[in-house]
């Protein structure tokens, strides 16, 4: 199944007459729709327009940063953050393997080579503790992922950064406002990226952010996303650029968006407080563990599935979703995939195989009811033999 059949899902009745729960929808509650409209009425549609620079000065005040520069993708965010930081052929960039393959496949575009970390067993995220022995001379910086909504342990990452001189780059794809310490991801590293595909905390179809408290670095990367443009010179290009740019469409859907982002954070915390009550310490089950320096944004509600499970994850799967609940099977780690195997030789990754293969990600809409999550952990329950 596609992404975009993941979040386009058609709510309708189905067999048990109970409306269908897409794993991850977008709540268009504010002012969205009147600020389409405005770039309509105005015919500002394309990549300048109020919107553009609206959306990136409250993201940036949103992430306490100075600056935030709209492209057209988060993955195009990432190759934009390597190519600032220099990354080019022959670097090595550390990465965890369970993430989505954009942030593998970023550091591929620059020529460079991800070296993959496996995770730890709380949170999933890299362990940070196996950073230190992939480090060679070769090794630039460290992409860290803050997976499914939970930030990483910074502190830990830039111990190791700080004493072998790497950068480091936040993938906040996935925890727009999530915190680390009582401090915004977004200004944990030298860059991060954000996406705002349809699935994401907040959304603009399809679009991305970069954010950097660094003058000259923002400067840098603002040029490479527009086609390497000197910006006191008009189609002159001193560097290669891409075209990078996010319309003014996209940001007046992401303005609406952030409008009520306090509204997003919220009611996921209120979910994921709902799957705990229902779901934790239930028939070998693990939850992703909020861990005490922790925020997370809660943009997946996801379970391991244990050892004595009656059903298998994919079997669950599929009947989950023949009671009109999607679910999806948690990403393939980094190394497993045909392009990458090859870097990952005679290394091990046994807590991001096992997570792997057992990981559900649950429906996670901000607009689920306390009545839908009770549904869903009692057919995930019933599915899996526990029956207290
Ligand atoms: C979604 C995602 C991306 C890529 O974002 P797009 O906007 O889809 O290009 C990158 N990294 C992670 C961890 C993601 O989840």
């Amino acid at each position: 199944m596609t992404r975009d059949e993941q979040i386009q899902a058609p709510r309708q009745p189905t067999d048990d007459a109970e409306r269908f729960l897409p794993v991850a929808a977008p709540a268009l509650i504010g002012n969205e729709k009147a600020y389409v409209l405005d770039c309509l009425e105005t015919s500002w549609i394309s990549s300048n327009g109020s919107y553009i620079s609206r959306f990136e000065t409250a993201f940036a005040a949103f992430c306490g940063v100075k600056h935030a520069i709209a492209v057209c993708n988060g993955t195009a965010a990432l190759h934009v953050a390597l190519l600032g930081m220099k990354v080019g052929v022959g670097d090595e960039i550390i990465v965890p393997t369970l993430t989505f393959v954009a942030t593998a496949n970023a550091v591929a575009y620059c020529g460079a080579r991800p070296v993959f970390v496996d995770c730890e067993p709380d949170t999933w995220n890299m362990d940070v503790t196996s950073i230190e022995e992939l480090i060679t001379p070769r090794t630039k910086g460290i992409i860290v992922v803050h997976l499914f909504g939970h930030p990483v342990d910074m502190d830990a990452v830039w111990e190791i950064a700080n004493r072998h001189n790497l950068f480091v780059i936040e993938d906040a794809a996935e925890a727009h406002g999530a915190e680390y310490k009582g401090r915004r991801v977004g200004r944990l590293g030298h860059i991060a990226t954000f996406s705002f595909y349809g699935n994401k905390i907040i959304t603009t179809g399809e679009g991305g952010m970069i954010v950097t408290d660094d003058d000259i670095l923002a400067n840098t990367m603002r040029q490479i996303k527009g086609q390497g443009q000197d910006p006191n010179r008009r189609y002159w290009f001193p560097m290669l650029g891409y075209n990078y740019r996010m319309t003014n469409i996209q940001a007046a859907i992401g303005l609406g968006q952030l409008e009520h982002i306090d509204w997003h954070l919220a009611r996921r915390r209120e979910i994921a407080g709902w799957y705990r009550e229902e779901l934790e310490g239930r028939s070998g089950l693990r939850l992703q563990m909020e861990q005490p320096w922790a925020r997370s944004a809660y943009w997946m509600n996801s379970v391991v599935i244990g050892e004595r499970s009656r059903l298998s994850r994919d079997e669950i799967i599929t009947a989950l979703e023949k009671r009109g609940i999607e679910t999806r099977p948690f990403f393939y780690p980094m190394h497993t995939l045909p392009m990458y195997s090859e870097l990952a030789t005679g290394r091990a990754f046994p807590v991001a195989e096992s997570c792997a293969a057992r990981g559900i990600n649950l429906p996670s809409s901000a607009d689920l009811t306390r009545a839908d999550v009770a549904r869903v952990s009692r057919t995930l329950l019933e599915l899996i033999g526990d029956n207290r």
